[in-house]
């Protein structure tokens, strides 16, 4: 057992600032992992057992120095938003809150340099005060995240429509990471092998610096249209999303009961049993996309630029993504989620296939976005949660359908589908992480590389153990 009181000491002695309260540090544990009943089931005594705050990059590597020479896990933590558990420390150890590293570097036209710890909707601030640019994309999580850890647990989101995600060549530019050796290495990685580091929940490096692209910046109307059945959103959707002027930030076909029930700061302007979709508009966009509602039969119930104030009411992407789900959780708990990919061009089809299946036991939730060049829609439809059994059923009938699932029931880089480690990925953990000691128990491949992925098990950390029996 390492003596936390003595790297505690150590730290400090540095100027770095470090946290042992066990309940603050159980705290900067925990992300929303529960809102998967399988995850909460599994994850929830897990905590570290300090909480480092580096404040530049020198901090981080002199925080992995000593936590390489004691064989102490290091897992990193930015807003703690992920919802698979990403940020948990399975086996206990240090939390590198990285929250303090919030500095913008330098903006230029196309791009912005900046440190990891930045909240997402404050680089945006910045950027656009600036030069009239933001982020091509973000999370719904925006005014929380930081911008380190999208890029190292997230995927995509409001401006993938146009962009496509953060797996796309060119939509990060550049990281910076520090590794986990004797004396850490500070690394630059671009192109492909910037990849090996996103979407790997900080397994494989610290990053410490990111180059973003940027996209020009506009004061988006936020739209409501309501439909008669979910279908009919689909289609104006998927229609919308095809008339290539019309410039757009966020496509999301939302089914009855879930926005009159769960949208309640909108609910004055829904109407019950409709289904809507919720639109991000450029704002010179609005008199061809209204044009577009009345051949289309979208019935623009709401939009910001025509409320006295918003004061009270949220942005339309925080009811879209995973915020559809924070919402439908805050009034019935008993609801859960799954991300599916509708592959095109038969995704509208798809989605069809599915309501005719499940009904009001998987209720609809689309976010349309451009996927390797062309348009098609993922989703997150909520699903009214039984039993686990059932919930495995729900995910084997969508595969046999052709509808991919992205499963957010596991806390595994490899289970959740969303990256499937390879022998470079592994070959670069080797050599950033000899110890295996960042965040230890994400990566099936390091652990346990004869997991058999087709046996449809479920694998679970054997660092997990001493939680379970705490
Ligand atoms: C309501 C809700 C809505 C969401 N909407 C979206 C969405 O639209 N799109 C989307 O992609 N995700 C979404 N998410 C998931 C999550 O919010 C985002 O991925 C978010 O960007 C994570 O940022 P964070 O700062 O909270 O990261 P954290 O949760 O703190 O960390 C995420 C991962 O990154 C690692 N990490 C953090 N910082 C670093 C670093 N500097 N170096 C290396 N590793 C690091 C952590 O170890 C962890 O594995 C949503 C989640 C919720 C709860």
């Amino acid at each position: 057992m390492p003596d936390y009181l003595k790297i505690k000491t150590a730290l400090e002695a540095q100027g770095i600032a470090v946290e042992d309260n066990p309940a603050l540090v159980r705290q900067k544990s925990r992300d929303f992992f529960w809102y998967s009943p399988i995850l909460k089931a599994q994850l929830d005594n897990v905590t570290g057992d300090l909480v480092a705050s580096p404040k530049s990059e020198e901090e981080v590597v002199a925080i992995l120095r000593l936590a390489f020479a004691e064989g102490v896990p290091v897992t990193a933590r930015g807003g703690g938003t992920g919802n698979y558990g990403q940020a948990m420390p399975l086996s206990g150890g240090i939390v590198l809150n990285m929250t303090l590293m919030d500095k913008v570097k330098h903006i230029a036209p196309g791009r912005v340099v900046c440190e990891p710890g930045i909240i997402i909707a404050e680089l945006d601030r910045q950027t656009k005060a600036y030069s009239g640019q933001e982020l091509r994309f973000h999370p719904s999580t925006a005014q929380t995240a930081t911008i380190g850890g999208f890029i190292a647990g997230g995927s995509g989101g409001v401006g993938s429509i146009t962009w496509g995600g953060l797996r796309d060549l060119g939509n990060i530019l550049r990281l910076r990471v520090v590794t986990l050796e004797a004396e850490p290495r500070v690394l630059e990685l671009s192109t492909w092998d910037l990849q090996k580091v996103s979407h790997a929940y900080g397994t494989n490096g610290i990053i410490t610096e990111i180059e973003m692209p940027l996209a020009p910046a506009y004061d988006w109307v936020d739209v409501i249209t309501g439909h008669d059945t979910f279908m009919d959103a689909v289609k104006f959707a998927d229609a919308l999303t095809h008339r290539n002027g019309i410039l757009l930030k966020e496509v999301a076909p939302i089914a009855a009961p879930i926005p009159f029930d769960y949208f309640n700061r909108h609910k004055p302007w829904l109407k019950e049993g409709e289904s809507i979709t919720v639109l991000m508009v450029a704002p010179h966009a609005m008199e061809p996309f209204l044009a577009f509602c009345e051949v289309m039969k979208g019935a623009v119930r709401f939009r910001s630029d025509a409320v006295e104030s918003m004061k009270v009411i949220p942005h339309a992407y925080e009811i879209g993504w995973n915020h559809t789900t924070l919402r439908a959780l805050k009034v019935d708990p008993t609801i859960t989620y799954l991300q599916v990919q509708y592959p095109g061009p038969d995704h509208v089809a798809k989605v069809e296939k599915m309501v005719e299946i499940f009904g009001d036991e998987v209720v609809g939730h689309l976010e349309f976005i451009k996927f390797n060049g062309a348009i098609q829609c993922s989703g997150l439809p909520l699903v009214r949660y039984t039993t686990e059994a059932r919930l495995e059923e729900i995910i084997r009938i969508h595969e046999e359908n052709g509808c991919r699932i992205f499963n957010p029931h596991r806390y595994t880089l490899e289970e959740g589908g969303m990256k499937q480690t390879d022998q470079t990925q592994l070959d670069f953990k080797k050599e950033t992480d000899p110890k295996g000691l960042m965040n230890p128990g994400k990566m099936i491949a390091w652990d346990n590389p004869d997991f058999d992925f087709d046996a449809g098990g479920n694998y679970l950390f054997p660092g997990l153990q001493a939680f379970a029996e705490a």
